[in-house]
């Protein structure tokens, strides 16, 4: 039994404090439990993260009080903050406040809670009389109960009974006051309810078998579902989930970014609309209000499926019996603060804890699942054709280096122009992807080759054709645009390759009467007008869609049969050894837009390296083709899934500092760590200056994590630095900037 309890304190979030346990309370005290501490000469409550064996400071004060029998945070969610730490090389107390929402952490924001009274015994009729005579008003409160039910307090006071009189009451055991909720529910959209399938394709049967199989043993493996866009995976995870329900076990389901992805929300909702205690969605558009609601609801049992973005991998739930990762090769599933988890590997060792299977979906898995699926780690299952064996969509390449242009300039191909013409000929729709928002990405002066960087971060302004703004997406810095070129003065200032605006803008001059709309996150910032627009596609009264990469996720629009990407090779350029993957997997997402009706597909896309294996392999649709090559180039260069790597970011205000601090943190990393990883030189980060903060970067390479973790990390949790210098470790980054 322990006798020391570490505490994180609601009142002091970045360190932990030790009691004492007093042995009245050993055997009942458990990870998780909040209660209540002395803290400063008064008291606070708090949280039992540990229980380590020595304290971590001397003369220990007592833990108080527990707040309730049952740890308010489930014992195994504290575990997986404990791994998260190790792991991510955090503090504890990160983790922990990584994993529990603001609102229910913070006890000021708690459930619109009302008092209800309850009848608990009656008592006799000679008890009721002499009640009658000594105190009528508790007699009164007795009799309205025993016909009405449980009622709040303040419904009773209004009836005039006094609260003293109920208090008596409960003193005498005759009621009881408990608190009950009133809940807050998210809306819902709404939009696009569906009917189930009623057999499944023989692959699905595969699939959901294997899954099953998966489900039933006392330690299941992690399963990675491979399926081409259009092949049924949702099918397959709905049914899973299904027999885990049924099973009476909980379900959570990630998908990437929820206010994106409405429409597979929308399938699991009118799936399991009749699911007693209803289906808990958890989006970053919650009130903290309704965060807190969903989360005790979760806990409580009473929602036993959740939907939700990476931090729904975190949900309370008890008796989980399967954890759904949709496009689990998905950059956003990637925490970019401190702990910066990643929520599908968090899954895979949340699933390990407590017994449950993880099923990871993608047409196009990352690298790192698939080499976990190939080294025999997870088990593996693919669906290798669309439903009612609709054919892929044909994806043609144009070589833009090589297009005289027409009537569409630089932006628009003459083949893409035609195509998009036959569309709206046929009443048909077509989505132009650019991964860029905007008007353009930066001006260029075409004298002397300057760009228009940003003041506090070193990348090019984006040219915004509202307002006739310049402005930095990192940042949010604007300025107007410059006429002549700041550095020599040229007026020869020139748009470098487009962004969204100055697609729409080309595509309203050539299709002037066509119908058309814009999705980027400028057009869409406000509430609802995502779903509204989507709807609005669906019922056609758009004819074109222009967007960011907001349109190339999940979404099933069967009237659109032509796809445009207008610069593929946007992200070949980065410094990112990612690129070509996701350039890879964006193609294929995008493709999948394509031909979702009766109508085969038609893509077309547009690029100045047509011949890159991404955008070769890309457009025979060849998965496996893509992956063979680009392990050997991660192999040959050491790379993940060949190795694991963490990126150590310094920033300060001063260049000196953050370049001091940097070859620093490279000598203590070698000097602790430099046996089981490679540690790279020091170097400034690829954006160097970021809202006015120099950055320079460490690069670690490792084959263990577990044994470089252990030595890196009170590097990092001891080492003292510059006033004004901050570090950070992300260990499996996803980007590199
Ligand atoms: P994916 O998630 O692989 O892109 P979906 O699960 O969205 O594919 O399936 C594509 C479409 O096919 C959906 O409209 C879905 O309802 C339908 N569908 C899935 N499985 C079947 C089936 N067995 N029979 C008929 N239609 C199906
Ligand atoms: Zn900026």
């Amino acid at each position: 039994m322990p006798d020391i309890a570490r505490v994180l304190t609601d009142i002091a979030l970045d360190r932990t404090f030790d009691y004492e346990i007093p042995p009245e309370m050993r055997d009942r005290i458990q990870l998780g439990h909040r209660v209540r501490v002395p803290f400063g000469g008064r008291e606070c409550w708090g949280f039992v993260i540990a229980f380590p064996e020595v304290a971590g400071h001397s003369r220990l004060k007592p833990v108080s009080a527990l707040h309730s029998d049952t740890p308010l945070i489930p014992s195994t969610l504290v575990q997986l903050a404990s791994w998260m730490a190790t792991y991510y090389l955090c503090p504890l107390e990160k983790a922990m406040t990584g994993i529990l929402p603001e609102s229910v952490r913070n006890t000021d924001s708690s459930f619109k809670t009302l008092i209800y009274a309850h009848l608990e015994n009656l008592p006799d009729a000679v008890q009721m009389q002499a009640l009658r005579k000594k105190a009528p008003k508790q007699a009164e409160a007795l009799e309205t109960l025993t016909t009405t039910g449980p009622l709040p307090v303040t419904d009773l006071v209004a009836r005039g009974i006094p609260r003293q009189a109920l208090q008596a009451l409960t003193r005498k055991g005759w009621v009881s006051l408990q608190d009950q909720t009133v809940e807050r529910e998210p809306e819902s959209s709404g939009l696009f309810a569906e009917s189930a399938p009623t057999t499944l394709t023989d692959e699905q049967v595969v699939a959901l078998d294997r899954v099953m199989a998966e489900m039933s043993k006392p330690e299941p493996a992690p399963v990675l579902l491979h399926g081409v866009t259009g092949s049924g995976k949702t099918e397959v995870y709905l049914r899973a989930i299904g027999d885990a329900l049924a099973r009476g076990k909980s379900a959570i389901v990630l998908v990437p970014e929820i206010s994106l992805t409405p429409q597979s929300v929308d399938r699991f909702r009118s799936r399991f609309s009749r699911l007693a205690g209803g289906i808990a969605v958890l989006h970053s558009n919650l009130s903290a209000g309704e965060r807190h609601d969903q989360w005790h609801k979760i806990r409580a049992g009473t929602s036993r499926l959740v939907i939700g973005a990476r931090s729904a991998v975190f949900a309370p739930v008890q008796n989980l019996g399967i954890i759904v990762v949709d496009e689990e090769h998905e950059p956003g599933y990637k925490q970019q603060d401190a702990p910066r988890y990643h929520a599908r590997d968090v899954a895979v060792v949340r699933g390990r804890m407590e017994h449950a299977a993880v099923l990871l979906g993608s047409a196009t898995p990352s690298l790192e699942t698939w080499h976990n699926a190939k080294s025999g780690k997870y088990g593996l299952t693919s669906l290798t054709c669309r439903v009612d064996s609709q054919q892929m969509p044909t994806l043609f390449v144009v070589d833009m280096r090589r297009e005289k242009q027409g009537p569409g300039g630089a932006v628009i191909s003459r083949k893409l122009h035609e195509a998009v013409l036959q569309r709206l000929e046929k009443g048909e729709q077509t989505i132009l992807f650019i991964n860029r928002r905007g008007f353009a990405s930066s001006l260029l002066c075409t004298a002397c080759g300057h760009t228009v960087t940003c003041q506090h971060c070193s990348v090019p302004l984006t040219y915004h054709r509202t307002g006739q703004r310049m402005a930095c997406h990192l940042c949010g810095h604007t300025e107007p645009a410059p006429t002549k070129c700041p550095a020599c003065g040229d007026p020869k200032i020139r748009f470098g390759s487009a962004g969204t605006q100055k697609v729409e803008l080309t595509i309203s001059k050539l299709f002037p009467k066509a119908s058309l709309a814009r999705v980027d996150s400028d057009t869409m910032s406000k509430k609802g007008a995502y779903t509204g627009m989507l709807s609005a596609f669906k019922t056609g009264k758009i004819d074109i869609l222009v967007g960011t990469q907001m349109i190339a996720k999940g979404l099933h629009f069967p009237n659109v049969t032509l796809v445009g990407v207008i610069h593929a090779d946007l992200a070949l350029g980065l410094p990112d050894f990612r690129a070509s993957e996701r350039v890879f997997q964006l193609l294929v997402q995008v493709a999948g837009r394509a031909g979702r009706g009766g109508i085969r597909g038609e893509v077309i896309v547009q690029s100045y390296s047509p011949g890159h294996p991404a955008i070769q392999y890309a457009r025979r649709h060849d998965y496996h083709g893509f992956v063979e090559e680009e392990l050997g180039f991660r192999q040959h260069y050491a790379y993940p899934p060949s190795l694991r790597c963490v990126l150590f970011t310094v920033r300060a205000r001063s260049e000196e500092k953050a370049e001091f601090s940097a070859r620093h943190l490279e000598g203590l990393l070698r000097q602790a760590a430099g046996a089981v990883a490679e540690i790279g030189a020091a170097a400034p980060a690829p954006i160097e200056k970021m809202q006015d903060w120099h950055r320079w970067q460490v690069f670690a390479k490792t084959s263990s994590m577990t044994r470089f973790g252990a030595l890196a990390r009170p590097v990092l949790l001891e080492a003292r630095w510059p006033e004004g210098v901050w570090v950070a470790a992300d260990v499996d980054p996803v980007s590199l900037m």
